[in-house]
This record gives structure tokens, sequence and C-alpha cells, in this order.
């Protein structure tokens, strides 16, 4: 047994240090399917002051360390990468308080994203961030990756809902970042913390600002034989002035899959792409807004239009596209989803481009994505008994990343970069600005301790992108 292994079942209890391979191979992947590494241990802090504690012994170990949420990582950012013990924080699963006058709750890191506005909703409240994995995923790992979801087009990403943290830094310290009244004063350190992936520091505990619940909506279903079609009209939604709660695409192959899952909505088997519209707020507001968009439909070539009945159709539909994802394993043994931005008005080229890059590779690709903000999801399915199947993913995946720079977009709109976009930083950023990353992950963790080997491509192993010694 390792020196700071005793140290470690010291400080948290012998129950919550796991070490038995059949444990640890719990922990070897998230979801991203590529790639796996078992950790050399999983601890389970059960507060801030034993993270901290843990924090500083395996620092003077030299042993890194990787947090761990529900491990629905996308981009391989859970994964023990470099030999690192994981700091699994399903003990910090509490929600402390819910301060109903100032609009603030308090949470562990390990509260799972939906259990926030299940609390709230009988308040009138709700937690705004809504990644589609929102029933497993948890706000510590909301956090790291400044997730988004589906509403966040009209309400904004996890750092704009973000009010303070606590938070362990590399070198043991436990510092408040932000404040509740939600202005950083000063630099925006807390901006800079969500989205770094657990690659400054570990969250704690944080304050969530609270949004009151919508007093209306109306859920728009818009079926289309053109997924070229859908994209304008797409464009022609926002161009209008309407922002709706949200505005998401399923193309054809996707349909397909999720009306074979759980949650059927019955759209015919030929629909080329759906259109799913959310429109909420005031009655009068969201009535306005709903004939608006009606009758911008009613100028594209349109199948069907459909507005939800009721709240159980409107669930049925949530249900449906939020499942997508997991439906893809109906029809396909593996599947691995990108995650590309590109300018809205460019969707057309771009899916067609997805196309052509879907037959030169022989993968097939379904397509579900926040199209309302030009958040790409293409999920290309393959499997993982053929090598070849696999290098070939890889490649037309990379592609795919490539093309959304390409046309003035970017390589991640809320997967994050994680292991698997390493390569892809380099056609993103220029070698200046890799190493202004650089420098700022250095001033957090000269150590290179916390979540080492992702977000920023390793200095000296890149062709155009060299850091200091
Ligand atoms: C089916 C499915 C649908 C999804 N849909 C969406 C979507 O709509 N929008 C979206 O944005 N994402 C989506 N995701 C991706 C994923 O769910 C999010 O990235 C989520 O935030 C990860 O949370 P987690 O608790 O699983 O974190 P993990 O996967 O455990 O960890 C993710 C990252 O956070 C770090 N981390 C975890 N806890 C902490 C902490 N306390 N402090 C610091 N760093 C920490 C980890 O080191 C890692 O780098 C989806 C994933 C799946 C599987």
């Amino acid at each position: 047994m390792a020196d700071w292994q005793q140290e470690l079942e010291a400080v948290v209890g012998a129950q919550h240090v796991l070490t038995h391979p059949n444990l640890l191979r719990a922990y070897s992947q998230d979801g991203y399917t590529l790639e796996s590494a078992m950790p050399r241990a999983v601890v389970l802090p059960g507060s801030t002051e034993e993270t901290q504690s843990v924090v500083r012994i395996l620092a003077r170990h030299g042993v890194p360390v990787v947090a761990r949420g529900a491990g629905t990582s996308l981009s391989g950012g859970a994964i023990a990468s470099q030999d690192s013990v994981i700091l699994h924080f399903s003990r910090l699963n509490r929600i402390h308080q819910i301060d109903w006058t100032n609009r603030v709750t308090e949470v562990g890191p390990g509260v799972i994203n939906a259990d926030v506005s299940r609390a709230l909703q009988p308040g009138g409240y709700f937690y705004a961030p809504d990644p589609s994995s929102q029933q497993a995923c948890t706000i510590g790992g909301n956090f790291a990756e400044n997730s988004g979801g589906p509403h966040c087009l009209k309400y904004g990403v996890t750092v704009n809902h973000v009010l303070m943290a606590d938070v362990v830094l590399p070198n043991g310290e436990v510092r408040r970042f932000g404040n509740l009244a939600g202005d950083p004063d000063g630099p925006d350190w807390l901006g800079l913390l969500v989205g770094s992936e657990g690659t400054l520091g570990i969250a704690t505990r944080l304050w969530l600002r609270m949004t009151p619940s919508p007093r209306a909506s109306r859920t728009i279903a818009a079926l289309f034989d053109s997924v070229a079609e859908a994209s304008h009209a797409v464009s022609a939604v926002i161009a209008a002035g309407v922002i709706p709660a949200a505005l998401e695409m399923m193309d054809r192959l996707a349909i397909f899959a999720v009306e074979k899952g759980a949650y059927p909505v019955g759209y015919p088997p030929d629909t080329a792409a759906v259109l799913l519209m959310e429109i909420d707020g005031e009655p009068l507001g969201v009535e306005a807004e709903a004939q608006q968009v009606l009758s911008l439909l009613e100028g594209f070539h349109v199948r069907q239009v459909k507005t939800a009945q009721s709240l159980e159709e409107r669930n049925l539909w949530w249900a449906n596209r939020k499942t997508a994802f997991g439906a893809m394993g109906l029809i396909s043994p593996r599947y691995y989803v990108q995650d590309g931005v590109i300018p809205r008005h460019t969707l057309p080229i771009a899916l067609d481009a997805i196309d052509s890059i879907s037959a030169h590779y022989d993968i097939r690709i379904a397509n579900v994505f926040h199209a309302g903000d030009g958040n790409l999801h293409p999920l290309l399915l393959y499997d993982d008994r053929d090598p070849r199947e696999v290098s070939r993913v890889k490649r037309a995946g990379s592609e795919i990343l490539r093309y959304c720079v390409e046309l003035g977009g970017s390589i991640t709109g809320e997967h994050g970069i994680g292991l698997e976009k390493l390569d892809e930083m380099r056609v993103q950023f220029s070698p200046e600005a890799l190493l202004a990353h650089d420098a700022i992950k250095r001033v957090f963790d000269p150590a290179a301790l916390f979540n080492p080997g992702k977000l920023l491509p390793t200095p000296g192993r890149c062709i155009d992108y060299d850091g200091p010694p």
C-alpha cells in the first residue's frame, strides 16, 4: 500500500478509498467511448475540508488528481489520465440551502442537475441550464464544462448561473470566487474557472442563480422534407427577433432512432428534419410570439406543424429529444458525439459537408443539435470491434471539427476539449494563444497535477506550438 493511500484513509475513512480493480473499472471511462484508463485509486471526500486534505496529500506525493461527477463527459474529461487518482463527489450531493428571498441555491458539487429544478419547482423557480444528461450529470461537472442544454439559447449557459463557488486549488488552498450579487469585483476569476474542465480548481460548494419559472409556454414541432429548408427556417425565426427558449433539430437518422426509443412521438419515418421550438414567458407575449413563428413557418415548405396540446404531450416531445443520444444504442453498437459550433446561417452547408464526410468515411452520421445557437452534435455510429472503423470514425470526427473552424465556428459548444480534441486545439488557436492558455495553467497549477493532459495540448508534443521548457 502506498504511503499516500494510508494518509488518504486517515482523512476520509478506508471505505472511501477504492483500490480494488473491479471497483476502479467502473471509473475507467466516461461518455467518450474512444478512450479509457484505470485510475490508481478513487477517493470519495465528504466535505470541502476533506477535499483540501486529500489534494494536499496527493500534491505532496506528486500524484495527479481528476475530479469526477457522474462521468457523463463526452470528451474524456473525467478519465484518469496520466496515472491519476479520481476524486468522486457523490457524497457531496446535498442541496444545503434554498434562499427564496435572494433567489440563490447553495449546493454540493455532486448534486444532480435535474434535482435542483425539482427542489425549486414548488416555489415557482428552476435552474436554467438543462443539459440533455440532466437526470444524471452533476453541478460540479456542469461547472467544469460550462454546460449548456436545449433551453440555454434564451437563458444562457452555466457561467451565467453560478454566482459563487468554493474551490480547492492545486496548492491545497480553498478560495471563494464570485459573490452573491453576481457582479465580479475585479477580474472575473469565477468566469475563468467555469469551463476550465477541472484543470485549475475543484469546486466543492456552489451558489446557483434561481430563475422564475415562465408563466406560459408553447411547444411547436415542425416537420420538414428537407434539412436545408429546416435550417433556413431556423435562421428566419432568429432574424425575426424571436428568441425561443429552445430551438432544436433532429435529422432523419436521429428521428429513426428516437422513434425506436422509450419515448416515441410518432414522427413519420420519412421525415427529413424535425424542428422543436419552445417559446416561454408571460401568457400574452408567448401567444403573440407563437403566432409570429407559425406564420413565419408558412413561408417554408413544411410538411406538418403541430403545437403541443397538453403538458404531457410537451414533456413527451422533450423526453424524445433529450434521450436521442441514448437512442443511438438501438441502431448501433457504439456512437461518438461530436460538438462543433458554426455561424447559424451556415447550417445548410455544414450539414451538407457532414453528409459528404459520412459518405467519404463510410460512417453513418445522425444529427441532433441545438440549432438556435449553431451548436452541432453529429453522432457518428460505429462498431468498436472493427479497428478500421474506429480509425475512420476518429478521422471523420476531426474533419467535421476542422470544417466548423473553417466556417468561422469553434471545436466545442459545450462538451469541452478533454482528451478528445487536443489536436483540434491547434486548429482553433494560434501558437501564441495556446501559450497564453498554458501560462494561465501554470499560475494555478505549476506542477500540472489537476486533470493533466486534458484541455491543452502538451507543449513539445505539437508540431506548431511549443510552450516554455
Ligand atoms: C446523453 C448525454 C447528453 C448530454 N447532453 C449535454 C447537453 O445537452 N449539454 C451539455 O453541455 N452537455 C451534455 N452532455 C455532456 C455532459 O453531461 C456534461 O459535460 C456534464 O456537465 C458532465 O457532468 P458530470 O457530472 O457527468 O461530470 P463528469 O463527466 O464526471 O466530469 C466532467 C468534467 O468535469 C470535471 N469535474 C467534475 N466535477 C468537478 C468539480 N467538482 N470541480 C471541478 N471539476 C469537476 C471533471 O474532471 C471533468 O473534466 C451530455 C452527455 C450525455 C452522456
